[in-house]
């Protein structure tokens, strides 16, 4: 076009004599909207360690590893802040709501290791009593007996982690070989307790 449109001209001089869109950063701290999603962070104290925002991630910023050590076992969770692209899926579909929740910081550019760009947080899981898997986070299971009330006792896994936790049990000793029906009342991991109810 050879001539400028008037509505153009009339953007430029309204342009002009108003403030400008652009902000003065790296000057000024630029202070996003409260709406900005930036770099998630987990709140150790409110997760379950379930990892549903493992499963849900697009780029596998997030991921664990279940670590055990003799008779004790925790799950390492890990965000990269550097694969994460912010869109939130975390936050959205955290189990606990407020496991994992999105900050609105943007700037995390580093000259440091990438490795700087990580955050750990661990949760404490519990073992089979039979096969000595680690098969959740004890975290998990109190969020899940909570939610249930009255109805998780038929649930004889949760019943008798309940009642470990509240000192309710009278400790009995394992016995050695295969399982049996009456290792239906101890913490079981779903496979040994498929064994114990169909197969023994
Ligand atoms: S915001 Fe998106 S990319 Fe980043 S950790 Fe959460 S789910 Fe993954
Ligand atoms: S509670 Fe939320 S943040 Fe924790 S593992 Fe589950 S989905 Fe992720």
């Amino acid at each position: 076009m050879k001539y400028p449109k008037l509505r153009e001209i009339k953007g430029a001089l309204k342009s002009f004599f108003s403030r400008p869109y652009t902000t003065k950063y790296p000057k000024r701290p630029h202070i996003p909207f409260s709406s900005f999603r930036g770099r998630p962070y987990y709140y150790e104290d409110k997760c379950i360690g379930c990892t549903a925002c493992v499963n849900v991630c697009p780029t596998k910023a997030l991921s664990f590893k279940d670590v055990i050590s003799g008779n004790k076992a925790k799950r390492v969770l890990t965000i990269n802040w550097d694969v994460c692209i912010a869109c939130g899926q975390c936050e959205l579909n955290c189990v606990s709501v407020e496991g994992i929740m999105l900050s609105n910081e943007f700037d995390i550019a580093t000259t440091e290791e990438r490795s700087t760009l990580r955050q750990t947080i661990e949760k404490e899981m519990i073992l089979c009593e039979h096969c000595n898997s680690a098969f959740a986070c004890k975290d998990h299971l109190h969020w899940t007996i909570e939610k249930l009330g009255a109805l998780y006792p038929p649930n004889t896994t949760l019943l008798a982690f309940n009642q470990n936790a509240l000192s309710l049990n009278a400790k009995t000793p394992k016995k050695e070989g295969s399982i049996s029906r009456e290792d239906r009342f101890r913490v079981l991991c779903p496979e040994c307790r498929r064994e114990a109810v169909f197969t023994s």
